[in-house]
């Protein structure tokens, strides 16, 4: 199966062996960052540097004219990836003879919602999430697209692949994070997530809801949860329906059924809006995937998406099979010819993955649809990560 590595510029300039390192993984592609949130990294074989903060959410490249006069606009990196980084970094890879794709991180940005308030989702109790943008509001969606064509297509890419394009909510890293003292689950996070912006009020009021009545329904329906309820009985349709019945149970199938309906419909055409964009401002032949989960009620890094869907847009999706590759399944079902269905492979031991077992874990995902593989990430893993990923047999 083709394969690409994950990396991020930094991890590339200035390192002269990196097209080497790169290359003996044996990967057709690298996946490169060109717009990214937050981070600190560790880069274990740079030569001159070993921790990158990146402080805030950041393009890494200069962009260009189109962001004039607009309040909501993308901000260069500082010095963890100055000047043109993508571009720099992309040319050796590209001169080694691998394809280069753009890694693009769309609706997770901590720096949007510090410096534009209105732009970020609030929960049912009124919490701002400042990492979290509603998409479903105007501006925001207008800054997504423009973003998207804008990173995804630079020069010499041969495709993209597009993260965090859908709802965003609760369940991300942020800061020092210490939310994890009770267990929500998937009906507790989507919960959590709703969105009472005014767009989205006013969108529930579209799907037949009275505005101001879900907010108080959602902290009602939460507050079992909060005092550790024991909910197992409804987790028993989980398997059929990603735990949709949970939320139903709590929160009631009409609100549940008019709150997801406008959360679809939101992101469908979000996702429908960035990927026709990306693909007017790209060459012919140019490839679009998005990051995903195929249970559209979802938030995260891998939007919630309709698989049927969001085949018929994209060309593909990356799919997140680290430790079980059945989120393929829903995609695989569709028998789209020719879309791609990426597995995504952790391959840093340190941060959960399972380099040893990449052989195997590969031929699990293809057995599931899988027609590629991603592998996070060349440029975070260890010496002994990369060693094990070159001794996966040929053809993984
Ligand atoms: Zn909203």
């Amino acid at each position: 199966m083709k394969a690409s590595a994950f990396v991020y510029p930094w991890d590339v300039n200035g390192d002269p062996d990196a097209p080497g390192w790169i290359a003996r993984l044996g990967v057709e592609q690298v996946t490169l960052a060109a717009a990214y949130h937050s981070t600190r990294a560790l880069t274990p074989r740079h030569p001159r540097h070993r921790i990158v903060t990146a402080e805030h959410a950041a393009v890494l490249y200069p962009p260009d004219g189109r962001w004039a006069g607009r309040p909501l606009r993308p901000h260069p990196a500082g010095d963890w990836a100055p000047g043109d980084a993508w571009g720099e970094a992309a040319a050796a890879p590209a001169g080694a003879g691998l394809e280069v794709h753009t890694w693009v991180v769309l609706a997770h940005n901590s720096r949007l919602g510090a410096e534009h308030p209105d732009t970020s989702v609030v929960n049912a109790y009124g919490d701002r999430y400042p990492w979290a943008p509603c998409i479903a509001q105007p501006a925001t969606r207008a800054y997504l697209t423009g973003l998207a064509a804008e990173a995804a297509v630079r020069p010499g890419a041969r495709g993209t692949e597009l993260e965090s394009l859908g709802w965003y909510g609760l369940a991300q890293l942020h800061a020092h994070d210490k939310t994890a003292g009770v267990g929500l689950g998937d009906v507790g996070q989507y919960l959590m997530s709703l969105c009472f912006c005014p767009a989205c009020r006013a969108g529930y009021g579209e799907e037949g809801l009275d505005a101001d009545e879900p907010a108080s329904a959602v902290r009602a329906a939460l507050e079992p949860l909060w005092r550790g309820a024991i909910l197992e009985p409804l987790w028993r349709g989980a398997a059929r329906d990603g735990g949709w019945s949970g939320v139903e149970k709590l929160l009631g199938e009409t609100r549940a059924n008019a709150t997801r309906a406008w959360r679809d419909r939101v992101a469908r055409s979000l996702q429908q809006e960035a990927v026709a964009a990306v693909r007017a401002a790209a060459p012919d032949g140019f490839q679009v995937l998005l990051h995903a989960d195929p249970v559209s009620y979802h938030c995260g890094a891998n939007a919630g998406v309709d698989p049927a869907h969001i085949l018929s847009v994209a060309d593909g999706v990356v799919v997140p099979c680290t430790g079980g590759a059945g989120l393929l399944t829903p995609f695989a079902q569709q028998r789209r010819a020719g879309a791609v269905l990426a597995a995504h492979l952790t391959v840093v031991a340190g941060l959960g993955g399972r380099p040893a077992a990449l052989a195997a874990d590969a031929a699990r995902a293809r057995d599931l649809g899988a027609t590629e593989l991603r592998l996070y990430h060349a440029g975070l893993a260890s010496d002994a990560d990369l060693e094990a990923v070159r001794e996966a047999p040929a053809g993984r």
